[in-house]
C-alpha cells in the first residue's frame, strides 16, 4: 500500500473527550472516527487491525469445528418473550416498532436467534453436536459507552453456541473453546489471564472470562499466586479463618445516643472505635421479601454472592419507607437486635465481640452488642474480596490487579433449550433438550486492549498479528532519486513475499514520516537515508526497541522476512 494515497487522518494534538490511551491513539492514529456515543466507523487503518483479530478469530474457531454462519442483526420480540429475557434484559436492549407495528430489537446477543434456527433443523443425535459461530455486529444501549471502542453502543462480537446431546458432550465443547480462547489471544500477542466469572444476564451454570491485564482495565482480577485461583471481583471468594470462636456473651449491650451520626465514619468518630467494630446492617428489597444483611463496617456487601447465594431474580437496597416500617427508625440507624426480617450475615461477624450497631431508633447505636444478641439465618461469604484477603483455596494470600475483558464463555446447560423447547430425539428415540454453550469476544475491545497493552509517548506499540502493517519502508528524502529507486523496490519485493508493507512514498518532512510511523504502532520500520546508503546500507528498526540495525541493501529483504516471522511467533 502506498502512504500517499491511503485515507490516514492523523490528528497532532490529543483529542479531550478522549479518556485513555487506546481511545485517544485511535483517533490520533486515524483508526476511528466517532458518530455518535458509543457509535464508530473504522476507518481503513483501523479496519486492517480489526479484520487482522477477526481472522486470527476465526482460523482458531475452524480449527476446532465450529461453523461459521450470519444471524440478523434485527431480532423480533417473540422469540425474546419465549426465553423470558424481554422482561428481563432492560435498558441496554433497544427496542423498536416497524411499520406494521410489530416489535422488534437490536441483538446484544444472539441465544434465542440461534437456538430458535437449531430447534427447526436439527432433529437427531446423529446431527449433534454443532457448534455455529458468528462474526457481527452487537448493538447494547450501555449507560456509560466510554473509552471510545473498549466499550461502545454498537460493537463488532465473535459470539459461537455449541449444542450437544449430554452433560459430557458439553463440557467437551466447553474446553474445546477454552482451548481456542487461549490460542487466540497468545496470537494476538496478550498478556493475559483467565478468570472465574459469574454468569449474570446469560444465565447458566458456569463461566470463565478472558482478562487482558493492564492498568486502565474497568475490571477487577482477584487472584491468588500461591495456588493459581483467579476470579472477577463480583464472583471471588474469600477464604474465612478455619476455627469458629465460641462466645457465649450476651445481654450487655447499651443504649448510647448518637444525634445525626448516619455513616459509619461518623458514628466510628464519634464513638471513638474504628469501623471495622461496627456492624452495617443494610435492608434490600428482594423476590423473597424484605430481608437484612450484616457486614462488618470496614466492608462492603458483594451483591451478585447474595443473589447467588439466595437464587434471588430481584435484590435493590430498601427505599426510607421501607426501612423505617421494618426497623422502626430512619436510615442510617438500623440493627440486627430485635428487628423481625430474616437476617444473613457475613461470616467476619462470627469473629467479632462487643461491637457497634444500629439501635433502630432515631440517634441511637447501641455498644457491646454480641452473637447471642440476635439470631441470624447463617453466616456466609457474601463480602467484596480485596487485596490481602485471605485465599478461599489455600493459605495464601489474594491480590488484586485490573484487566479488560476481551472473552467470556458460559456453559448454558439446558437455560434456553428448555424455555424455547429446543429437542432432539436419542438414541433411544426419546425427546430430550440440547445441552448449551455460549462463547463471546469483543472482537473491536480487542484492538483497544491491544492499544492499552502496547504504547509510548510516541504512540502505539502494536504486535505483528495485529498491526495494520508488518513493515513500513520509509525513505527519509523524498526528492533523492536514488532513495526513492530503492524503497519501492524493496516495497515490491516485501510485497511479492506476502509481507503486509506500507510504502511510505509521501513529500513529507522526515520527522513528519517518522513519527506516523511510529504512531501508528507499526513493529518494524525499514529506513532508507542517504548516508547510509552511501555505504550500501538500510537501517531495519523495532518499534519497541531503542536500537536499529544495518544490513546490507541486498539482505533488507530476507533479514525483514526473518524479523516478522519471528515477531508474528507466539
Ligand atoms: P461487560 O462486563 O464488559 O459489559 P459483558 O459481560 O456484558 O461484558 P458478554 O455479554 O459476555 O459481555 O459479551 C462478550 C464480549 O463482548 C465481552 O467479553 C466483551 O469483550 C465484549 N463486549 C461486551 N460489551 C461490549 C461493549 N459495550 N463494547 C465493546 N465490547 C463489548
Ligand atoms: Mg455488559
Amino acid at each position: 500500500m502506498l502512504f500517499s494515497k491511503m485515507f490516514i487522518p492523523t490528528v497532532k494534538e490529543d483529542p479531550k473527550e478522549a479518556e485513555v490511551i487506546s481511545h485517544r491513539l485511535m483517533l490520533r492514529a486515524g483508526f476511528i472516527r466517532r458518530l455518535a456515543s458509543g457509535i464508530y466507523t473504522w476507518l481503513p487503518l483501523g479496519l486492517k487491525s480489526l479484520r487482522k483479530v477477526e481472522n486470527i478469530i476465526r482460523e482458531e474457531m475452524n480449527k476446532k469445528g465450529a461453523q461459521e454462519i450470519l444471524m440478523p442483526f434485527v431480532q423480533p420480540k417473540e422469540l425474546w418473550e419465549e426465553s423470558t429475557r424481554w422482561d428481563k434484559y432492560g435498558k441496554e436492549l433497544l427496542r423498536f416498532f416497524d411499520r406494521n407495528n410489530r416489535e422488534l430489537c437490536l441483538g446484544p446477543t444472539h441465544e434465542e436467534v440461534v437456538t430458535d434456527l437449531v430447534r427447526r433443523e436439527i432433529r437427531s443425535y446423529r446431527e449433534l453436536p454443532v457448534n455455529l459461530y458468528q462474526i457481527q455486529t452487537k448493538f447494547r444501549d450501555e449507560i456509560r459507552p466510554r473509552f471510545g471502542v473498549m466499550r461502545g453502543r454498537e460493537f463488532l462480537m465473535k459470539d459461537a453456541y455449541s449444542f450437544d446431546v449430554d452433560e459430557e458432550g458439553a463440557e467437551k465443547s466447553y474446553r474445546d473453546m477454552y482451548d481456542a480462547y487461549t490460542n487466540i489471544f497468545k496470537r494476538c500477542g496478550f498478556r493475559f489471564r483467565v478468570v472465574e466469572a459469574d454468569t449474570g444476564q446469560i444465565g447458566g451454570s458456569f463461566s470463565h472470562e478472558f482478562m487482558v491485564l493492564a492498568d486502565t482495565g474497568e475490571d477487577i482480577i482477584i487472584s491468588c499466586d500461591a495456588c493459581g485461583y483467579a476470579a472477577n471481583l463480583e464472583r471471588a471468594e474469600v477464604g474465612y479463618p478455619d476455627t469458629v470462636p465460641h462466645s457465649s456473651k450476651k445481654g450487655y449491650f447499651k443504649k448510647v445516643d448518637t444525634p445525626g451520626q448516619r455513616r459509619i465514619d461518623e458514628v466510628s468518630s464519634f464513638l471513638n472505635v474504628s469501623p471495622g467494630e461496627l456492624i452495617k446492617t443494610i435492608i434490600y428489597n428482594t423476590d423473597r421479601g424484605v430481608i437484612g444483611v450484616l457486614i462488618r463496617g470496614d466492608r462492603e456487601i458483594n451483591e451478585t454472592k447474595m443473589r447467588n447465594l439466595l437464587s434471588l431474580d430481584y435484590m435493590e437496597l430498601a427505599d426510607e419507607t421501607t426501612i423505617e416500617d421494618v426497623t422502626g427508625g430512619p436510615l442510617g440507624f438500623s440493627g440486627p437486635i430485635g428487628l423481625k426480617i430474616p437476617l444473613y450475615a457475613d461470616r467476619d461477624i462470627l469473629y467479632m465481640e462487643d461491637f457497634v450497631v444500629g439501635g433502630n431508633e432515631r440517634d441511637v447505636h447501641i455498644i457491646n452488642a454480641n452473637l447471642g444478641d440476635f439470631t441470624a439465618e447463617g453466616f456466609y461469604d457474601i463480602k467484596i474480596a480485596r487485596e490481602g484477603d485471605r485465599c478461599p483455596r489455600c493459605p495464601g494470600t489474594l491480590t488484586s490487579t485490573r484487566g479488560i475483558e476481551v472473552g467470556h464463555i458460559f456453559k448454558l446447560g439446558l437455560k434456553y433449550s428448555k424455555a424455547m423447547k429446543a429437542t432432539f430425539l436419542d438414541k433411544n428415540g426419546e425427546e430430550r433438550y440440547m445441552v448449551m454453550g455460549c462463547y463471546g469476544i469483543g472482537v473491536s475491545r480487542i484492538v483497544a486492549a491491544a492499544i492499552e497493552q502496547g504504547n509510548d509517548e510516541n504512540g502505539m506499540i502494536l504486535p505483528a498479528a495485529i498491526a495494520p502493517f508488518e513493515v513500513d519502508v520509509l525513505p527519509v528524502n523524498s526528492s533523492h532519486a536514488e532513495s526513492m529507486e530503492l524503497a519501492e523496490a524493496i516495497y515490491r519485493q516485501l510485497l511479492e513475499k506476502n509481507i503486509d508493507v506500507i510504502f511510505d512514498d509521501r513529500q513529507e518532512r522526515p520527522g513528519v514520516k517518522f513519527k506516523d510511523c511510529d504512531l501508528m504502532g507499526i513493529p518494524l520500520r525499514v529506513t532508507i537515508g542517504e548516508r547510509n546508503l552511501k555505504e550500501g546500507l538500510v537501517e531495519i528498526k523495532e518499534r519497541d526497541k531503542k536500537e536499529s540495525i544495518r544490513v546490507k541493501k541486498e539482505e533488507v529483504v530476507r533479514r525483514v522476512e526473518e524479523y516478522v516471522e519471528e515477531l508474528k511467533r507466539w
